[in-house]
């Protein structure tokens, strides 16, 4: 038998699978979608069988055998295996990278290296010999130093030394010790027997005796009992206990259920839409559904009868939301409905949380996962709908190879199963919202909010008026006024800042010099906590300057807009507010953001000042006001969807507020209240958006009316990647029909990161079957010859932005 296996070495050129021998005892238990091990070159990697036959193409006597079997079952589906190759081949990925996303973590192979002394009577340098101090294997990461390595280098040349390599399973099961304590007669017996001054025995023996045939972990037999390791251990030693290891799961979070648990009546509008959708889900059908509901209008509540009616058909469901949404409040929703039947995955889980929670879908013993994009490799077998929340986030976009699209993912799974797939948005990305005017998805709409509530009062202020009347604080009159009638009245206030410290830079008033990385070119964010300069690109960071190092003014200071600067005008404003703050700074630990946000929702804090983690999933009833510090920000990205996220982001903060019985009210201060963007998102307009977004698109030949690919290319020395992104868009040009457009090459918006210097060429096209095709060959060039110059080159086939 032999078997074709994907090896785990990246960057090898060849992206096939290869043939090798099972052994004859593996042939009952191999099957495709099992990890193995197997030699290659001169080492032994972690590999995946693809594929089981009779025969390979090449000569039996130069084929060589797995050397081990991992996996007794496939960890792989026969269903995910052929979505591996499909994700390989339409986002030009290598076959492994597509296999590898689809598994945990955990699960995939890392190495160790070994130095193993072959002849140990012919090394004769005594630093060499003092370091293997005897051993005849010896981790290399050991051998630490320069010297140590020339060393091992020249014993390796001479075949004094191998250095062996090791794949390693990073995580494995977690394993409790439980002592099962023996029955009564018995702890008796041994009680008798003991020695008058063993006290502690005796005590540990008389505890026993009340919980006589039970089983305890050790660790709570230890706590209950108060008494120490050895005490148990002689107990053991004496037959008044058994241990064993039993395999356990990490419980990430302890679940807290709230009786809330009772499903409300549906207004007619969801009732209408979920009719919608069972009835597809009934007839097996792979339709997608676009689900557009403002904000508040009952979407979840969807989703959660749509779900529990495929269940009642024991099926199962994956509900894909943004990581940022993934809040507690959001999760605790499906919790509270399907209880242990729900896995939970988010980034925010250890290694081994995410394995645990992997093989609870795997074995079947949990119906539904909600998690972050990739939970929708979840290894299901019988789907029965999948649900992307707030579709239009660029989150579902992996930005690093394979760089899928969750959406294209789920769509491809639904087609396998025969179920529904549910895009559910607010603000649809114009991808989708065309696609379901075509009819290509099925469009479903919730124009009113479920409780009936009235969408919030939304106040566009202009900036410009404000410095001309003098006022230069980041606060406009009317928001300001507007807070302090919050505070007075007891309610709560929401500030949103669009990015972390978005344009906080150091700049020179007298030369306009404004302080940019040594490495990249772009601008250092100011980062007041420690008065450094730090790039958000490749971590430099350096101390902010006292004079300009171009004219040496004094006149040199910070500008901008971050959450910093923001919460020190607060302090300056209102005095008397308690506020939290929450970007990625005061974030960073686990477990703070659903800290803070609990505190917010105790009542802790009149005010939560925050970048976009705050615009989404916020639920409380006392906000009833939400203010926007400077709208602007995204809308003068270098980016043909600036317009499309700053209107989606306007309408999502917006949404925060009177979502209860409280009114909502909403200030959004800008300096271009006239860009439509601004002016529909005042009032959930989303319609009038698209259209006046849609003939700005095809005006200039963007997606959706063109689909588009970035090819990126990066080097060290400019003119080398101006010369390979030349021959490369050249290639291209020679090969694509003449209806592709093809813009390029030039240098790329930010470009230079990390010391490299960044070119790009676009593709614009309607339809190209050669796309592929020719995308492949060029791949291949790189890969074989490019690389080895230095060069690196990567392939988007649908950007999330294009700089
Ligand atoms: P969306 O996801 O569309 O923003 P949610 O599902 O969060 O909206 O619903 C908004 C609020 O309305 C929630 O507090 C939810 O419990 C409530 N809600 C949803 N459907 C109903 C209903 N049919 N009757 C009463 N309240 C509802
Ligand atoms: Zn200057
Ligand atoms: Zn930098």
């Amino acid at each position: 038998m032999i078997a074709e296996v994907i090896v785990d070495v990246s960057a090898y050129p060849i992206d096939r699978p290869f043939d090798y021998v099972v052994p004859a005892h593996l042939e009952v238990v191999i099957e495709a979608g099992c990890r193995v091990k197997v030699p290659f070159g001169p080492r032994k990697v972690l590999g995946y069988v693809t594929g089981l036959k009779e025969e390979s193409g090449l000569e039996s006597g130069k084929l060589k055998s797995i050397h081990e079997l991992i996996d007794l079952e496939p960890v792989i589906s026969g269903e995910l295996l052929d979505l591996s190759r499909w994700l390989a081949t339409q986002t030009l990925a290598y076959e492994i990278d597509a296999l590898q996303v689809m598994l945990p973590a955990a699960m995939r192979a890392k190495y160790e290296k070994f130095i193993v002394v072959e002849e140990p009577e012919s090394i004769e340098e005594v630093d060499f010999l003092r370091f293997l101090a005897g051993r005849q294997r010896v981790p290399l990461a050991e051998a630490d130093t320069p010297e140590l390595l020339r060393s091992v280098r020249r014993y390796a040349g001479q075949g004094i030394i191998t250095v062996d390599t090791v794949v390693n399973q990073k995580t494995a099961v977690k394993k409790v010790r439980m002592i099962q304590i023996a029955e009564a007669d018995i702890l008796q017996n041994v009680l008798d027997t003991i020695h008058a001054n063993a006290k502690k025995q005796a005590e540990l023996l008389r505890w026993m005796l009340e919980r006589a045939g039970q089983t305890v972990s050790a660790k709570q037999l230890m706590e209950q009992s108060g008494i120490q390791p050895a005490v148990l251990k002689a107990a053991i030693e004496r037959g008044a206990a058994s241990e064993a290891y039993a395999e356990v799961y990490r419980e990430p979070e302890a679940p807290q259920l709230k009786d809330t648990a009772i499903p409300m009546e549906l207004t007619g509008e969801q009732q209408l839409a979920l009719d919608a959708i069972t009835t597809s889900a009934d007839h097996g059908q792979a339709e997608t559904f676009l689900l557009h509901g403002v904000t508040g209008s009952g979407k979840t509540e969807v989703y959660l009868r749509a779900i529990n009616h495929v269940l009642e058909q024991g099926k199962e469901a994956i509900v894909l939301v943004p990581e940022i949404s993934l809040t507690p409040q959001m999760t605790s929703r499906f919790k509270e409905r399907f209880g242990p039947l729900v896995a939970v995955m988010h980034s925010g889980l250890s290694a081994g949380e995410k394995y645990d929670e992997w093989r609870k879908i795997k074995r079947g013993e949990v119906k539904v996962v909600v998690g972050a994009r990739s939970a929708i490799f979840a290894p299901f077998e019988n789907i029965g709908i999948i649900i992307l929340d707030e579709e239009h986030e660029s989150t579902y976009k992996q930005e690093d190879t394979p760089r899928y699209h969750a959406r294209d993912v789920a769509i491809k799974r639904s087609e396998y199963y025969g179920c529904p797939v549910i895009l559910g948005s607010a603000t649809p990305s114009l991808e989708s919202y065309a696609r379901a005017s075509k009819d290509v998805y099925t469009l479903l709409t919730l124009k009113r909010r479920a409780k009936d509530q009235e969408l919030p009062t939304v106040t566009v202020v202009d900036m410009r008026e404000e410095l001309k009347t003098g006022n230069r604080s980041m606060f406009s009159v009317s928001l300001a006024d507007a807070v302090r009638e919050r505070l007075h009245r007891g309610e709560q206030t929401v500030l949103f800042l669009n990015k972390r410290g978005f344009s906080s830079f150091v700049l020179c008033r007298d030369c306009g010099t404004v302080v940019e990385c040594p490495n990249c070119d772009i601008s250092l964010t100011y980062h007041r906590a420690n008065e450094m300069l730090k790039c958000h690109y490749c971590g430099h960071e350096e101390r902010v300057p006292l004079v300009c190092p171009e004219c040496e003014s004094e006149y040199i200071r910070f500008f901008g807009t971050g959450t910093q600067k923001a919460q020190e005008e607060i302090a300056k404003l209102f005095p008397e507010a308690r506020v939290i703050r929450m970007d990625v700074d005061t974030t960073r630990q686990k477990g703070s953001h659903e800290r803070l946000l609990r505190q917010f929702s105790e009542g802790q804090a009149d005010i939560l000042l925050g970048t976009q983690m705050i615009a989404k999933g916020l639920d409380f009833p006392n906000i009833t006001l939400v203010g926007v510090l400077a709208a602007d920000t995204t809308l003068h990205l270098a980016d043909f969807r600036a317009a499309e996220k700053t209107f989606q982001l306007m309408t999502q903060v917006s949404g925060r507020a009177g979502r209860h019985e409280l009114p909502g009210e909403v200030f959004i201060q800008t300096y271009t209240p006239e860009h439509y963007a601004i002016d529909l998102a005042k009032a959930q307009h989303y319609e009038p958006f698209y259209n006046l977004e849609m003939a700005a698109r095809r005006q200039y030949g963007y997606p959706p009316f063109y689909y588009v690919t970035l090819v990126q290319f990066t080097h060290e020395d400019l003119l080398k990647v101006a010369d390979f992104a030349d021959k490369g868009t050249r290639f291209l040009k020679g090969n694509l029909s003449s209806n592709t457009v093809i813009i390029g090459p030039t240098a790329s918006a930010i470009s230079r990161v990390n010391n490299r210097y960044r070119y790009q060429c676009l593709i614009k096209y309607k339809k190209e079957p050669k796309l592929i095709e020719t995308l492949q060959q060029l791949i291949k060039y790189y890969r074989t010859d490019w690389i080895k110059a230095g060069l690196t080159m990567t392939v988007d086939m649908e950007p999330a932005s294009i700089y």
